[in-house]
């Protein structure tokens, strides 16, 4: 496609700082965008009221001024923007492709017989069928609860135009990848806590910024399968993504703070230069 137009984003959530894997991503989607002549945003993906902190996000900000990446102002908070996801979920709701679930993690796990691709118990659809008139009475005495896909009613509606799929770009070139969404089974769209989920905000948002390009870890490949069945319930455009290799540790394992991976702050103050981290991670 043409570059004059193509627009990529760096994503991360400030529930901890920046460590390589992070720098790899940011650095990576600059050089896509420097090289299709196109404008990388930064977006901080802040739905998580619990794990999400200010400080964080000024640390992002921060280390990414540090490793030479400067972005448009102002940057997109989601945490700001409740009110559009909250709007996409209804649509979804309206439409019955989304529906209440009242279900807490210790009953999905006792009644779930497989993982999704997140590991995560698979959900067995206990609420899919309850009673219209049990759930409103359910929602209407404050009972906490998800939305969650209908994947059975969705993907007939999905795939009613083209094969589910998106386009992987590498090093100029594309090529189609068929998806299959079907492993997710009934994803959370809207958690308890606030009107969306990560699959809910990151697909609103691709479109609201017009992100041509998506460039992100391998490790949210298998999301793109959903992601893809949201954008054609929502009537959204689906970008093109290159999901990159991950940055590991000495013992190849993915880099991660819970298992205490050196943090950009941490490597910065121990007196690596930004220089140092470009070479290390082949920039
Ligand atoms: N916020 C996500 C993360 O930090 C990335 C989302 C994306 O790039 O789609 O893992």
């Amino acid at each position: 496609m043409s570059g004059a137009s193509a627009r990529l984003r760096f994503a991360p959530s400030p529930n901890g700082r920046l460590h390589l894997g992070h720098a790899y991503s940011a650095l990576l989607n600059a050089r896509i965008a420097s090289d299709l002549g196109g404008l990388c945003l930064l977006r901080i993906e802040d739905i998580d009221p619990a794990r999400s902190r200010a400080e964080f996000t000024h640390g992002i900000v921060s280390d990414l001024a540090w490793l030479g990446l400067s972005y448009r102002q102002p940057v997109r908070q989601q945490s700001q923007h409740m009110s559009e996801y909250r709007a996409a979920r209804d649509q979804l709701a309206a439409a019955d492709f989304a529906y209440p679930c009242f279900c807490s993690r210790s009953e999905i796990r006792a009644r779930s017989c497989a993982c999704d691709p997140d590991g995560a118990p698979l959900y067995p659809g206990t609420c899919r069928s309850l009673d219209p008139r049990e759930t409103e009475a359910r929602r209407e005495r404050g009972e906490p609860h998800t939305w969650r896909l209908d994947m059975a009613r969705a993907l007939p509606q999905a795939q009613a135009s083209d094969e589910l799929g998106f386009f992987a770009f590498e090093r100029g070139d594309e090529r189609w990848c068929p998806v299959d969404p079907a492993p997710w089974g009934d994803a959370v769209i809207a958690r308890r806590d606030v009107p969306t989920s990560y699959h809910l905000a990151v697909v609103h948002d691709d479109a609201l910024e017009g992100i041509t390009h998506v460039v992100r870890g391998a490790d949210l490949e298998a999301a793109t399968a959903l992601h893809v069945v949201l954008q054609r319930l929502l009537g959204l455009p689906t970008p093109r993504y290159h999901h990159h290799g991950l940055i590991e540790d000495e013992e190849g394992r993915k880099l991660a703070k819970s298992r205490g991976s050196p943090s950009l702050a941490f490597l910065r103050e121990a007196g690596t230069t930004p220089c140092e981290i470009r070479a290390r991670l082949g920039f």
